[in-house]
């Protein structure tokens, strides 16, 4: 999952990203609005934290040239502003929660979390891919109902992959929501993590659900296109 931060404070930029990663998201940070408008623009964020007030594009502005474009990706919206109309105002225009500041980061990762849950892809908490079981709140992973311990980065790739069963991701788009903005290797990165993901999800089983597309890219579960 890959989320977006608009906060002009630097500090509590960070620490949002801190507190982020530490829960397995991929983070991209912007520290003024015109730089939070063009990323919010150029990549498929999983999620937005957007902060209102900002040197460059304003907050509210960001939040309806998004939705203008994009009705789906949840948007949390952060500000010192309190005032109720304010609230329901930017409610009106398309966000789908608020956190005055101060506000203290478990609160703010719980809410992520729900609103990643309820997102549009699936809003099950359990993805469920044959006999594979993928829970997104405890990050355990089952199959057959044998616990398969996975390392972050692996537990990313395989929830990504599971959320969509059938459909097939390029490297790139693979990158783009496991990965982040930081990250500059090789694309076959990917192809390094699927091996481990293959090793310990499919290789003890007689069923195979990690698919190979030659020259796409990589899918979990039956083909929905075949
Ligand atoms: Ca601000």
């Amino acid at each position: 999952m890959r989320i977006l931060i608009v906060e002009d404070e630097k500090k509590l930029c960070e620490l949002i990203a801190r507190a982020l990663k530490a829960e397995r998201f991929a983070v991209d940070e912007a520290t003024d609005g015109n730089q939070g408008g063009l990323l919010a623009d150029s990549y498929e964020y999983d999620l937005i934290i957007l902060d209102l007030m900002l040197p460059g594009m304003g907050g509210a502005e960001i939040l309806r040239r998004i939705r203008l474009k994009n009705q789906q990706v949840p948007i949390l919206i952060l500000t010192a502003q309190d005032a109720t109309d304010e609230k329901v105002r930017n409610f009106e225009a398309g966000a789908d929660d608020y956190l005055t500041k101060p506000f203290a980061f478990a609160e703010l990762v719980i809410r992520v979390k729900a609103l990643l849950r309820r997102g549009p892809v699936t809003r099950a908490s359990v993805l469920r891919v044959g006999d594979l079981e993928v829970d997104r709140l405890s990050q355990h992973v089952k199959r057959a109902g044998k616990k398969i311990e996975l390392t972050p980065k692996e537990y990313a790739l395989l929830e990504y992959l599971a959320a969509n069963p059938g459909r097939v991701f390029s490297r790139t788009m693979i990158i783009e929501h496991v990965w982040d903005q930081s990250f500059e290797g090789l694309t076959n990165i990917v192809d390094v993590y699927v091996r481990h993901l293959r090793s310990k999800v499919d290789d003890p089983f007689p069923t195979k659900l990690i698919r190979t597309v030659r020259g796409v890219g990589y899918g979990l579960g039956e083909s929905v296109d075949s």
